[in-house]
């Protein structure tokens, strides 16, 4: 078998880096691959949105049919926007609804505190509903400068996470609102 100068320099150069490798420790030798086991056969499915940029990705979401838990999260091959394939960042989304790291508690620092204190989410919803009331009311414009009629608040603005999925910025919008809010915007229009 005869080797042209350019293919006998690639793979001379392929087995130097081989040998380069192994002899750093590296385990050149095959490995077994296996197909990852979901148990998502009697799942329920759902589609959505990818919420983390605008490209708007589509997505199945596999959950338990008994007790709603996420199970998996993967591209939806019938999305026009992705047909199936998803970047890094969305690929890995199933850590929004399942990630042992996540912080469960209302932890609150109060004004000039170098501290966290834990709190019940009952204290946090009537402080921030107080909060909300107080704001509201101190900013609230029924009328704009020509007279016309406006019943808006120009002293609060909502910015929505990454986390939140097309469903959750819906029912946002209309609480928003409802308030009077006109400052609204999502982190995947930033
Ligand atoms: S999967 Fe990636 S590209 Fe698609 S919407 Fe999500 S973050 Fe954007």
């Amino acid at each position: 078998m005869g080797f042209h100068r350019r293919e006998f320099l690639k793979i001379s150069g392929t087995a130097a880096l081989a040998g380069a490798l192994a002899s750093l420790g590296f385990d050149l030798s095959p490995v077994r691959s296996y197909a990852q086991a979901l148990n998502i056969r009697a799942a329920r499915e759902t589609t959505t949105i990818c919420p983390y940029c605008a490209v708007g990705c589509g997505l199945i979401v596999h959950t338990d049919q008994k007790t709603g838990q996420v199970l998996n999260t993967e591209g939806d091959s019938d999305h026009p926007i992705n047909e199936g394939s998803l970047c890094a960042k969305g690929a890995a989304l199933y850590q929004v609804a399942v990630n042992p790291a996540r912080v469960t508690e209302v932890l609150y620092r109060a004004p000039y505190s170098d501290r966290w204190e834990t709190k019940s989410w009952d204290w946090a919803l009537d402080r921030i509903a107080a909060r909300v009331k107080e704001s509201r009311e101190a900013s609230f414009v029924r009328q704009n400068e020509k007279g016309q009629q406006v019943n808006r608040t120009e002293g609060i603005a909502h910015v929505g996470s990454a986390a939140l999925d097309n469903e959750e910025c819906w029912l946002l919008q209309g609480m928003m609102r409802a308030l009077g809010l006109v400052y609204i915007e999502h982190q995947a229009r930033i």
